[in-house]
């Protein structure tokens, strides 16, 4: 791996690279311990117990028994899994769904595909730091409420919702109304490295896990699901994971996933530290030196690797492409969204005026980001930002853009936090 390059890259929020001491465990089941986990000969015994042992430091991290976790594809699929399969099983006893406005399109895709179904999907707002206000679920949850799905934390602006407020709850509203349901699913993707994911702590009934995001292997993911949950599987084959997710198991990912699992728990507190102080750093550079900057996103809670800003007369996809010549990697805005030139759904659901949400930009730091990664960012991009004011397209005399002025055009007229 180019070190120069890993010191310079902005963008663990998208992917992390695969940590070398996962890969030494991923490395036999590459190569010579191929077995088929199904089968009972010592090869396929190999597999069995190396995606046990993978199990087993996972479900430590998460606190949960072995039966309760089931590896995906993807968080991808894992949320699919989650919202689908936690709908159709239970449809019997309810058609409603409460998700919010700036959850991962692997939620909001899914909860959008169950309307043909039937289902009636209720998006709740966020406010202007991108925070669900728990009273607001509270009031949407009714009897036919069968699933809420709100992320633990943000993969745009790092906004980290109050899980186990909204847990209580959906607990006392289950109680009171002497029902199981609507049961609750969290996506901690973007938090595993940072926070707290003791499921009984949360009070969470499912939680998505992505293994890319955790200095583990693409292509991996998991979900957990409290015991004795229906849940209705979308792939259908042999026995697998008790049916739920049938096929073969990837074991060099599993092992991989549960490796990187156990690390990230090793170091969660020591990293918090470290890059919190990284990204403060980082911010307080881009408020000296940066005029006309926002923040996006809650200033204090929020994930300690996650800045994400806009910068007023600037398109951030130009900013993108000239950090990347200096060999720095940042993004706009999530990874999926990367690719078209869409504004950033989370952005507008924050307020944000589309001249702002065109200068974004987002900056994840990790493990390999270090304090000369930040002072080489805060030497370049001050530069860059004047370059490209200059010969900017967007930046418009400040007669034309006179219907756009601050603070009006932030929703609520509130004021956005300065930089
Ligand atoms: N959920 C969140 C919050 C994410 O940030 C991502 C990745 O961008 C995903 C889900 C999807 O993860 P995966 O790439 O493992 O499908």
């Amino acid at each position: 791996m180019e070190t120069d390059r890993l010191k310079l890259y902005f963008d663990y929020a998208s992917t992390a690279p695969l940590d070398p001491r996962v890969l030494g465990k991923m490395r036999p089941y590459l190569g010579r311990e191929f077995g088929n986990p199904s089968n009972l000969y010592k090869l396929g015994r190999n597999a069995k117990r190396a995606i046990d042992g993978a199990k087993e430091k996972i479900c430590a991290a998460l606190n949960c028994g072995p039966q309760e976790f089931i590896f995906t594809g993807s968080a991808t699929e894992a949320d699919n899994l989650a919202v689908l399969g936690i709908a159709r099983a239970n449809k019997h006893l309810g058609n409603k769904i409460i998700t919010s406005a700036i959850e991962h399109k692997a939620v909001l895709a899914a909860c959008r595909s169950l309307e043909e179904e039937g289902f009636k999907v209720v998006e709740i707002g966020v406010d202007k730091d991108g925070l669900v206000n728990p009273k607001e679920i509270a009031g949407a949850l009714d009897d036919k409420t069968v699933l809420v799905s709100i992320m633990y934390a943000n993969n745009e602006i790092g906004t980290i919702q109050p899980i186990k407020e909204i847990a209580d709850i959906i607990r006392n509203f289950r109680k009171s109304n002497k029902q199981e349901h609507p049961y609750f699913h969290t996506d901690a993707s973007q938090a595993v490295n940072y926070l707290d994911i003791d499921v009984k702590r949360l009070g969470v009934d499912l939680l998505t896990l992505s293994g890319h995001k955790i200095y583990g292997p693409k292509g991996v993911g998991g979900l957990y699901v409290h015991k004795g949950i229906r849940i209705k599987p979308f792939v259908f084959g042999g026995g697998q994971q008790a049916g739920i997710r049938p096929g073969t198991e990837n074991i060099a990912a599993i092992v991989g996933l549960g490796e990187a699992m156990m690390l990230a728990e090793k170091i969660k507190r020591k990293e918090y530290k470290r890059i919190k102080a990284l990204r403060d750093r980082l911010e307080r550079g881009i408020r000296r030196s940066i005029p006309k900057v926002i923040l996006n996103g809650h200033p204090e809670l929020k994930l300690p690797n996650i800045l994400n800003v806009s910068i007023l007369d600037i398109e951030g996809e130009s900013a993108l492409l000239r950090l990347d010549e200096f060999g720095i990697s940042v993004n706009t805005g999530s990874a999926c969204n990367s690719q078209s030139l869409e504004p950033s759904y989370v952005l507008m659901a924050l307020g944000r005026p589309y001249e702002y949400i065109h200068g974004s930009l987002r900056f994840s730091l990790g493990r390999y980001t270090a304090k000369e990664s930040v002072d080489y960012l805060l030497k370049i991009l001050p530069e860059t930002v004047k370059k490209l004011r200059q010969i900017s397209p967007v930046n418009l005399n400040p007669g034309d853009k006179k219907e756009m002025s601050l603070p009006q055009a932030f929703v609520g007229g509130q004021t956005p936090h300065f930089l």
